[in-house]
């Protein structure tokens, strides 16, 4: 499976201008594509280079058909190399055996790619020894850098590549983008996905892995109110204290809490943590609704505390006391 170029989103600026260089057919030597971790920077470098070795390419890139679209698939094309770190830097000797590949003969008739990510991570020498094939590169070859940090690469590197920007994007849209990934697969609760993006500074590639995080988050908040275990409170309460952000930090506790508000009151509730409902059917018996509905606010008023406020007792004292009676 290739990628497109519309398969990007919330990315319009480095979409257009990368259509444009399909259109002109005037594609630089050197392109960097930079901007926060997780915003689709390999993703559009990987769509665009299909669409470089694409002999049928459509306006959108590779049409993901022809031999060499199949060849790109199978990872198995000769005209595309490419290089990433090798305990965590990449070294001058990986660059030069990409020198050395792009000196010999291309084995198609496409434009050959080399596609370096993340560039940001050569070592001084490794960025030394890419810049004389960036001034004068090989006919028809593009070398496509991926970099988080532009402050860490050469300003030498920087000035001979034409520069792709990515950008952070409104929690919304990484909500979005969320859900339509969780559409093709793994399922996660619309409470689950809210959080992760509101957490992950606006950055899809972020809140995929906070999603996974968040996900572990909700089982052990489901174990806290579920029974007393003094380890699990502690280990919460710490886990409180150090969250820089606080409104994402009760998201989960405040999910929990209000699902075991409406179950309580009886009736098939439309809860937020569908997938525990069991779990919850059972905590929520041991409470009025009234109860619960008292806890919830507490949690409530609870996470919008004042940095200097004492968080750790004031939620340790919370969970004890959500096993005694009310
Ligand atoms: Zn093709």
């Amino acid at each position: 499976m290739v990628d497109r170029l519309s398969s990007l989103r919330g990315q319009d600026r480095a979409v257009s201008l990368l259509r444009r260089y399909f259109e002109t057919g005037n594609v630089p030597a050197g392109l960097l594509f930079h901007g926060e971790e997780g915003t689709g920077k390999e993703k559009a470098a990987l769509a665009f280079l299909a669409g470089l070795l694409c002999r049928n390419r459509i306006e959108d890139g590779a049409c993901g058909e022809c031999p060499d679209c199949r060849l790109l698939s199978s990872g198995t094309h000769p005209n595309l190399l490419s290089i990433s770190p090798e305990n965590h830097f990449i070294q001058i000797a990986e660059v030069r055996r990409l020198k050395e590949e792009l000196s010999l003969k291309a084995f198609s008739d496409r434009p050959r790619a080399a596609l370096i990510c993340p560039a940001d991570r050569m070592t001084i020498q490794a960025a030394n020894a890419l810049l004389k094939t960036l001034e004068e590169p090989p006919p028809e070859t593009h070398l496509l850098l991926v970099a988080h940090r532009l402050s860490r690469l050469p300003p030498t590197i920087v000035s001979r590549c034409q520069k792709i920007p990515f950008r952070t994007m409104p929690a919304e849209t990484v909500e979005e983008i969320l859900g339509a990934l969780q559409a093709k697969g793994k399922r996660h609760s619309p409470a689950a996905l809210r959080a992760a993006a509101a957490c992950a500074g606006g950055s899809p590639g972020r809140a995929l892995l906070l999603l996974e995080e968040m996900e572990e988050g909700r089982k052990a908040w489901v174990g806290l109110f579920s029974r007393q275990d003094p380890q699990a409170v502690f280990a919460a309460g710490e886990a409180w204290r150090k969250a820089g952000d606080r409104e994402a930090q009760a998201a989960v506790p405040l999910s929990v809490a209000r699902d075991l508000a409406l179950l309580s009151s009886g009736g098939k509730a439309d809860i937020i943590n569908e997938d525990f409902r069991d779990a919850l059917c059972t905590i929520a018996g041991r409470k009025t609704g009234e109860g619960w509905t008292r806890k919830f606010r507490e949690l409530l008023s609870m996470s919008r505390l004042p940095p200097q406020a004492q968080k750790r007792l004031a939620l340790e004292a919370f969970l004890f006391g959500l096993h005694g009676k009310d």
